[in-house]
């Protein structure tokens, strides 16, 4: 640890020294925020991401950036009340899995399961989630990321206000450039149109991929609707298809 910098307590082990250490650039890079300054630069996370062919384009990029972004930004975000859900909620869920992830799940809003645990997709429309991504994309769901457009939850889980949307969006906004995954899947209506920035109807939107900020968005059927409609889970399998296609990734059973 430098001098000067304020050990967590007496005894703090390695592991907490390091939490403070990356609280203490959060709080620094959280600071550049809020003097117009993006971070991480766009630029710079783009080309710390691996091409096609797996190689880093630009070595000199810390490899560690997005896990410390991460942090500025939960740091930034803190006991949030910025909007009217902060009352309700019990936990901020901000999301969780792998800074560094090629692939990222965005959804509507906790629900009650997510709300008491802090954990995103972790009630029966996550299990779901969780098996298209492991028993389908044949993917660890460690290995991806899994977020909301909303961190808090409605009451009585109802659909999100376009007031709430705004409060939360800069967060989701910065998660995205932290990150900088190589493909976006917006899962549900919300999510894809806060994704795309359209209005359009999911039954429209699903299966047509756009983009966000450069990166390409699959939209499609939000896991608790597949609960509801077991017949459009081949919908969501098609979309994730060519998902995996984007990534590079085989295609299971499509004999590759
Ligand atoms: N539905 C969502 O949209 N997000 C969750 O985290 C859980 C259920």
């Amino acid at each position: 640890m430098s001098p000067g910098k304020a050990r967590l307590a007496t005894g703090a082990s390695e592991r907490d020294e390091t939490l403070a250490d990356l609280l203490a650039h959060g709080r620094f890079l959280g600071g550049l925020s809020s003097v117009g300054v993006a971070w991480p630069p766009p630029a710079a996370a783009a080309a710390a991401r691996p091409d096609a062919s797996g190689e880093a384009a630009a070595p000199a990029v810390r490899t560690d950036d997005p896990a410390v972004a991460l942090a500025a930004i939960r740091e930034e975000m803190g006991d949030c009340r910025r909007c009217k859900l902060a009352s309700g909620r019990k936990r901020i869920v901000f999301g969780q899995g792998n800074p560094r992830a090629e692939l990222m799940f965005v959804g509507e809003a906790p629900g009650s399961e997510e709300d008491e645990q802090g954990l995103a997709f972790v009630g029966r429309a996550g299990q779901l989630l969780t098996d298209i991504i492991e028993k389908g994309m044949k993917m660890r769901r460690a290995d991806v990321w899994i977020g909301n457009v909303l961190k808090c939850r409605p009451p009585q889980n109802r659909n999100p206000e376009p007031d709430e949307i705004l409060s939360c969006q800069p967060f989701l906004e910065a998660q995205i450039r932290a990150i900088r995954p190589r493909v976006l899947v917006g899962l549900g209506k919300f999510a894809a149109q806060w994704l795309l920035k359209t209005a359009e109807p999911i039954s429209r939107l699903r299966g047509r991929l756009g983009e966000h900020e450069g990166i390409p968005v699959m939209p499609t059927y939000h896991p608790a609707y597949l609960l509801r409609n077991a017949a459009a889970k081949k919908d969501v399998w098609e979309d994730m298809k060519v998902v995996l296609g984007l990534l590079g990734r085989p295609v299971p059973g499509s004999g590759e």
